[in-house]
């Protein structure tokens, strides 16, 4: 079984079926891209995986635990990491209280712990320098890097990436790509939606094709995109 299972995973939003038996092995340290048009189910797929969204039939497994209601789903988020399209970061908290957060409450850390570690992270993705401001006074493209140092913070096993640059200038795309390319090097398991089909190209293992609701295609990135 892979770090990340999903077997004959069906989702509903009332009658509308969402995820049609679904099943995906992801191996550790696997870079992922999830492509396909708006609509397909992408971001409903990767959401099931931290139940951020329910599913009704098949099971997920992260790291051999079930992801279910339950005292489980608490050790399933410390071990999946999630950066979302529009940053989701707290604006009444300063950059370095959005990152320290979850190590305190999920981890147990100490404050002074958690902000060192807060502080190494926001020098990986480059903004050090803004760790006191609010996410209000900073670009789209530094929000992101402090929405990645937060995924980061409580040492995922897994991340998911949620269309990470859709809601960016072009100009500050690059700058969130590279920070993701970083990681994708260092061995971290990751899926990733994303319509930067050259980044998929270049960066992911795999390609996985999504179509109203189910997988159409997938394969390793030189045979997708050799396809006529
Ligand atoms: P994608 O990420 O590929 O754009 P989504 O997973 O966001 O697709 O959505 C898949 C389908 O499910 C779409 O048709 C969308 O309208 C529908 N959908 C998503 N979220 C909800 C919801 N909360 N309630 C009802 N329908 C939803
Ligand atoms: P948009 O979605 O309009 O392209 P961004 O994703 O670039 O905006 O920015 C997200 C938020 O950050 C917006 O509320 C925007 O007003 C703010 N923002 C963007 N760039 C700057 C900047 N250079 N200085 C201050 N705030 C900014």
């Amino acid at each position: 079984q892979g770090i990340v299972s999903l077997q004959q995973i069906n989702k509903y939003y009332g009658n509308f079926h969402a995820l049609k038996d679904i099943s995906l092995e992801i191996a550790q340290g696997e870079v992922v891209a999830i492509l396909g048009p708006s609509g397909s189910g992408k971001s409903t797929l990767i959401r099931c995986i931290n139940y951020l969204e329910p599913y009704e039939q098949g099971d997920i497994y992260v790291d051999r635990i079930r992801v279910q209601p339950g005292p489980e789903l608490i050790e399933v988020r410390k071990d999946v990491g999630m950066v979302f399209q529009s940053f989701n970061l707290f604006p009444n908290m300063t950059v370095l209280e959005n990152i320290t957060l979850g190590p305190i409450r999920v981890r147990g850390m100490s404050r002074e712990q958690a902000e060192d570690r807060a502080k190494e992270l926001l020098e990986k993705v480059g903004i050090a320098e803004q760790m006191h401001k609010y996410p209000g006074a900073l670009s789209g493209g530094q929000q992101q890097r402090v929405g990645i140092a937060r995924a980061l913070a409580n040492e995922p096993r897994v991340l998911l990436f949620d269309e990470p640059t859709s809601a960016l200038d072009p100009e500050m795309v690059g700058e969130v790509l590279d920070v993701i390319k970083t990681l994708a090097d260092t061995g971290v398991t990751m899926l990733l939606v994303t319509h930067e089909m050259g980044f998929a190209r270049h960066v992911a293992d795999r390609i996985i094709f999504m179509e109203a609701g189910q997988v159409v295609e997938e394969g390793a990135p030189e045979l997708i995109f050799s396809k006529p």
